[in-house]
């Protein structure tokens, strides 16, 4: 990943006051808290951002736009933000892949799709208002188009992954018209779409997008016409037949994939077969299920500030999981394993990384329990 771009004047003005201030004892936390009296969005180390609009994009996702202060760094399309959300006084931090708003420097938009059962995403959708202001963390990941960009390149989402390709198919169109660009895109049906219209108005005005809109179940085909260049909607599947008939030399292209488990599973597959994994960028949204023995009981003690809890771990459960469900509180941030908060060193035992696949033994190596399994018994130290 690039660095991130310069800052804007008044930020770099601020975090230099900031740092001054510094030497006279003020510390960031006393700097941002001080000038977030003036305005949230003035603060320069944990950063802001305000809701200014909500758009229902279908019965279940709603686009937020926020307002970033001036030290929010510029995005690079297919990052993803960490968001922090207070819910009934507890914060929780939550990713979302955001895209810039046309013509609005210092906004960008989120769409948020309601999972079943799921805390912050319900929130989001229900109950955030215009006028609240959430916790937000600087862009980050790797999901990310490279530099210089390739010729032509192939985008396949599924639900809510539509979110990071959004981002850059609008940065494409913008800025490297001249980009051959296929999309295939699957959702429930085409109202369960996000987007659809978007996507549907710029397939028409870019003739390089081939946009694919497909329905995921075989059981629910749409009927919808799509735009000039697209496909009609109808229920299929992510194979060969497909690729090869929408995307032909699909192997050669790179391509970005973004979805729901079992999607991202068939593309892993069929890029692995045709020999061109190196070409398949993958970003998941759900944290990884851990699949190990339901049955299996793994003693863990997890030591923190001098103290040591003790809990059993099923092999099915993340090492959060488990501890959660023995009633311990223990430190977490995004659950999806790429905030660090839960990162603890191994010194005894074995697991298994759920975001990677590999079995981790015990020699003081940093793991993140909300994507770790237990393989055994296993000794933690927190370190946070
Ligand atoms: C890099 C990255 C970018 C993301 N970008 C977006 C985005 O742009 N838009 C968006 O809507 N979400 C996005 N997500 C997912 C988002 O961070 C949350 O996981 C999601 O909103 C659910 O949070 P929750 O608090 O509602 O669910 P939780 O209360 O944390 O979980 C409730 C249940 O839902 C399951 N679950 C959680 N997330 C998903 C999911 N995505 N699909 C299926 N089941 C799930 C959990 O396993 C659990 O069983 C992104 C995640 C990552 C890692």
């Amino acid at each position: 990943m690039s660095a991130s771009p310069a800052l804007p004047l008044p930020a770099v003005a601020a975090r230099r006051l900031s740092g001054w201030l510094t030497h006279l004892g003020v510390s960031r936390d006393a700097f941002d808290d001080t000038v977030g009296l003036l305005s949230p969005l003035l603060r320069v180390h944990s950063l802001q951002a305000r809701l200014v609009e909500r758009r229902v994009e279908t019965p279940s996702a709603t686009s937020l736009y926020l307002q970033t202060g001036s030290a929010f760094p510029a995005l690079r399309p297919g990052q993803y933000v960490i968001i922090g959300v207070t819910i009934r006084g507890v914060r929780h931090r939550r990713a979302y892949s955001p895209r810039a708003v046309p013509g609005k420097p210092g906004h960008i938009a989120i769409t948020v799709q309601r999972q079943p059962g799921g805390l912050v995403s319900q929130h989001l959708n229900e109950h955030a208002q215009v006028g609240d202001v959430f916790d937000i963390e600087t862009p980050a990941g790797d999901f990310v188009l490279p530099s210089p960009l390739p010729a032509e390149l192939l985008l396949i989402a599924g639900g809510s992954g539509i979110t990071p390709g959004m981002a850059m198919l609008r940065h494409l169109h913008e800025t490297a018209p001249q980009t051959r660009v296929t999309l295939i895109y699957f959702a429930r049906s085409e109202r369960d779409r996000i987007f659809a219209d978007k996507l549907n108005d710029l397939a028409k005005r870019w003739s390089l997008l081939r946009y694919v809109p497909l329905d995921s179940s075989a059981h629910t085909p749409s009927g919808h016409e799509p735009g000039r260049d697209a496909a009609k909607a109808s229920a299929r599947v992510l194979d060969t037949a497909l690729l090869d008939e929408v995307a032909p030399g699909w192997s050669q292209r790179p391509t970005w994939c973004c979805g729901p488990a079992p999607l991202m599973d068939a593309a892993r597959q069929l890029w692995q077969d045709a020999g061109a994994s190196d070409r398949l960028r993958l970003e998941a949204f759900a944290p990884p299920q851990a699949s190990g023995d339901p049955n299996a009981r793994h003693a863990v003690a997890l030591r923190r500030d001098r103290q040591t809890a003790s809990f059993e771990a099923a092999g099915n459960l993340t090492l959060l999981a488990a501890g959660e469900q023995a009633g311990l509180q223990i430190k977490h941030g995004c659950r999806q394993g790429i905030c660090h908060e839960c990162t603890c060193r191994l010194h005894r035992g074995s697991v298994q990384d759920l975001s990677t696949g590999q079995r981790i033994d015990g020699e003081g190596q940093p793991i993140r329990l909300c994507v770790s399994a237990a393989l055994s018994d296993v000794d933690l130290e927190s370190l946070n």
